[in-house]
């Protein structure tokens, strides 16, 4: 009996939260729900129904007239009714997918925060964990390039190569396949929008310094919203076409100023901003760039050592760039977005760190990414139509925490070593959350993610 009540108090505190969500959700896909479900009398007279429970669901303990043994049944009838009403609604809704990749962010980087961190962290929120085995076609060790061509195509090329097969063909992304769904689609990066993982998503091109080239084909993505750094590939190029010119011809409007895209209601743009407004090195880095161990130097890795705390004057609050670049790509996304939308969203630096083997940096680096990470779970919450895959393409720098005594919890400071200047071929950890997170749970390959993202976004 108590327990009955406790499952009825709980299913009633659930539909409370959820009727103020499904309402608005429902009513802006109507049309959605109309014709992918084909079934629209159908939700209309679901919404009905639902609607009607939920106001008996508080009425009913009034009535006088009915026994309390009825009273009980009713409720417990009409809690499972409205849930039931409630979760078809929720499930009518389109698959949003937003893809969180941290290049270089492996265990070492992930345990850095946890061990640092005194709240609770998004990692630890996750219902959902699995592990993601980088490596490329032709080597253990993947580079950025080839890492995001498995986490974008579904397909290992070769290191050096992005958006093609070995085969050197490209590629069709997870990106391009949502849009074919109908989906509408962004990147958001603090690093240059023609770098090697989200150029994994739309470009096609047999070396990642192709930036040039990577940039026109960003202009034929079709992407609808894009926020990131990178200007010279757009407008200072040996073929002395702007492609900002090109961008406005197509109908996107084009900022280069953080303040326009903060304040933009724009659906269709594209944010270039400069590196210090996407990210601000949280430290000058007391090392060189990185010599990648045969692979190549990274632009994160130089990046991160030409820190600058003086050029943090465009922007007062840099660090928290990533959370409200990410934020704000998807409000513009979700509007007028009857399929629903996918995000790809990268932190970029966490790799540079690694190369540089800066500890300090790669701590501080993981604190922003956290902060996005929480600001996008909460959105999951709110929206549980929503899938969110958090990865990496790859682990850099080898990092471990290591040894180091301190008094009875009174931890000083975080000691990390470094195996290499260069990108490791450990696991790196996958976080997922919101609807379909179950099915990362396990071992995969990171060809494999983007197919089950795929099958989860149908
Ligand atoms: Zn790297």
């Amino acid at each position: 009996m108590f327990h009955a009540a406790k499952l009825l108090v709980s299913k009633l505190g659930f539909i409370t939260q959820t009727l103020p969500d499904i309402k608005p959700a429902y009513k802006g896909n109507k049309k959605n729900i109309d014709t992918q479900a084909n079934g629209g009398f159908f939700l209309h007279s679901l919404y009905f129904l639902y609607k009607i429970c939920f106001i008996q669901l508080f009425l009913l303990p009034l009535q006088r007239k009915i026994s309390a043994h009825m009273k009980k049944n009713i409720l417990a009838s009409l809690a499972a009714l409205t849930l039931l009403c409630s979760s078809t609604i929720v499930y009518a809704k389109p698959t949003n997918v937003i893809y969180l990749i941290g290049d270089g962010m492996g265990f070492g980087a992930v345990s850095s925060l946890l061990l640092t961190s005194d709240e609770l962290t998004g990692f630890e929120m996750a219902p959902v964990i699995g592990l993601n085995e980088t490596g490329s076609a032709n080597n253990y060790v993947t580079d950025s390039p080839a890492g995001g061509t498995a986490l974008a195509t579904g397909t290992r090329t070769c290191n050096g190569f992005l958006g093609v097969g070995p085969d050197s063909v490209q590629l069709e992304s997870i990106l391009k396949k949502a849009q074919k769904m109908g989906k509408k689609t962004g990147i958001v990066v603090n690093t240059t929008l023609t770098e090697a993982t989200p150029g994994a998503f739309y470009a096609g091109v047999t070396s990642r310094k192709e930036s040039y080239k990577i940039a026109q084909q960003f202009t034929e993505s079709g992407v609808d919203i894009a926020i990131g750094a990178g200007l010279t590939a757009f407008i200072n190029r040996p073929d002395s076409i702007d492609m900002t010119a090109v961008l406005i011809n197509k109908g996107y409007d084009v900022y280069l100023d953080w303040k326009q895209v903060i304040n933009t209601q724009s659906e269709k743009f594209v944010g270039i901003l400069q590196m210090s407004d996407v990210h601000r090195r949280n430290k000058p880095s007391t090392t060189k760039a990185g010599a990648a161990d045969g692979a190549e130097v990274c632009l994160a890795a130089q990046l991160a050592a030409s820190a600058d705390d003086s050029d943090t004057t465009r922007f007062s609050e840099p660090d928290l760039y990533l959370e409200k670049a990410s934020i704000k790509a998807i409000e513009q996304l979700s509007k007028n977005a009857p399929k629903g939308f996918f995000l790809m969203i990268e932190s970029a630096i966490i790799d540079g760190y690694g190369h540089n083997n800066d500890a300090e940096g790669m701590v501080a680096e993981m604190q922003e990414f956290n902060r996005t990470l929480l600001a996008l779970i909460d959105y999951v919450n709110k929206h549980p139509n929503t899938l969110l895959v958090v990865t990496a393409d790859h682990e850099t720098g080898g990092t471990a925490v290591s040894y180091k005594t301190h008094p009875v919890n009174q931890p000083q400071g975080m000691q990390l070593s470094f195996s290499t200047k260069g990108h490791s071929g450990t696991v790196v950890p996958i976080f997922a959350y919101g609807k379909g997170a179950e099915k990362f749970a396990g071992i995969f390959k990171n060809k494999e993610i983007p197919g089950i993202i795929e099958s989860i976004m149908k």
